[in-house]
């Protein structure tokens, strides 16, 4: 007989969709070479949008949504992972169309795996969750494009929400100027906490856009988009770049392209679902070397499966400070 777990589940209703926590049996998951006790899940923006029904993440009903996931590896038939080993999970489909991280297991194809580096526990893999994994991408298309500590300061929008206080911590210890843009001023002591050395308000961002900018920026990360993003990019010096990884504020992007044709500004899309192997894996490893797990420790709260519909919609919000994560036994 099949094994049975807990699970939280979106279910299709008439008006809608539902979220139940129940029974799941080991039959009910998808297809895939290695089965995972989850021991931690975490809440990311796109968690939000999925468990509230607020945007389509999920495309097969009935689906445990999750879209991150850290565990113990139970049984395996991939040849890059036994029973026992560690392991994190950051997009891939996973909460979308494939079941999530929300209950005690999961299966998914080892491809999609990457072994935990030893530095970190499960608890503390799911503080970073694909926000903290997110900014370190962002991080590395900084550095990519050359921008380091002594080329000025760096912006990072949505600092108060899980990729900003991520990205402030890495920029920080790596020894760069960072400026917080939040539309949460009381959060000043937290930004600084962190490592921000200015904290700039959200309104400075959101007037109408202008084609250029006074230079304000070596490089940015910004998690927000539309007008902010716009005003990010008129004020990049010249060569600086900005790393975009986020829609908090909205999909558009009302710029002009004088930034990049006169200022030689980049402009550096980061996605993480879709990152291939061995880059996940190098952003897992500078986070292992990177990340004050200290400072994490500090702007992460916990959380259990029964509390995820009141966060989603917090999350939606911008209320959720820092990174929260999920234990899925508790
Ligand atoms: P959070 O909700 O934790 O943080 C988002 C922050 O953005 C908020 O805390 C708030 O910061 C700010 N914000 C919220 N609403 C607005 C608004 N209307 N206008 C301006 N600023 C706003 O989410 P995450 O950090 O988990 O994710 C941030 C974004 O990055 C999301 O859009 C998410 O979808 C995206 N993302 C993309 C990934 C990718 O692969 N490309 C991976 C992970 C996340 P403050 O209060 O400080 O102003």
């Amino acid at each position: 007989m099949s094994e049975t777990f807990t699970a939280l589940v979106v279910e299709k209703t008439d008006t809608g969709q539902a979220v139940r926590i129940r029974d799941f049996s080991d039959s009910e998951l998808m297809d895939g070479d290695v089965t995972v006790a989850v021991e931690h899940s975490t809440i990311n923006y796109k968690d939000g949008l999925a468990l509230t029904g607020k945007a389509p993440i999920i495309r097969n009903f009935p689906l445990i949504p999750g879209i991150d996931f850290a565990g113990t590896v139970l049984s395996s038939a991939s040849d890059a992972f036994r029973p026992g080993d560690k392991v994190v999970l950051n997009g891939w489909g996973v909460g979308e169309t494939h079941h999530g991280g929300y209950a005690a297991r999961a299966r998914v194809p080892g491809k999609w795996l990457v072994p935990l580096p030893e530095r970190f526990t499960t608890a503390q893999a799911m503080a970073i969750g694909t926000a903290g994994y997110t900014a370190m991408l962002c991080v590395m298309a900084l550095e990519e494009e050359g921008v380091v500590p002594d080329s000025g300061e760096i912006l990072v929008t949505g600092a108060a929400g899980g990729v900003g206080s991520v990205a402030i911590m890495l920029l920080a210890k790596l020894g760069y100027r960072v400026v917080a843009a939040t539309g949460r001023p009381e959060e000043e002591a937290y930004l600084r906490n962190l490592g921000a050395s200015a904290i700039l308000p959200r309104e400075e961002l959101n007037g109408d856009p202008r084609p250029l900018g006074k230079t304000r920026w070596a490089g940015a990360v910004d998690v927000v988009g539309s007008r902010v993003l716009a005003n990010v990019i008129s004020q990049i010096q010249y060569g600086g770049t900005v790393a975009a990884c986020g829609l908090a504020q909205g999909m558009d992007l009302p710029a002009s392209v004088a930034p990049f044709i006169l200022r030689n500004v980049a402009l550096r899309g980061v996605d993480s679902v879709h990152c291939p192997k061995p880059r996940r894996e190098k952003a897992w490893e500078r986070l292992a070397r990177d990340l004050d797990v200290e400072k994490l420790a500090a702007v992460t709260s916990h959380a259990r499966l029964d509390d995820l519909p009141r966060l989603a919609e917090e999350i939606l919000a911008g209320k959720v400070r820092g990174r929260v994560v999920v234990d899925i036994a508790a």
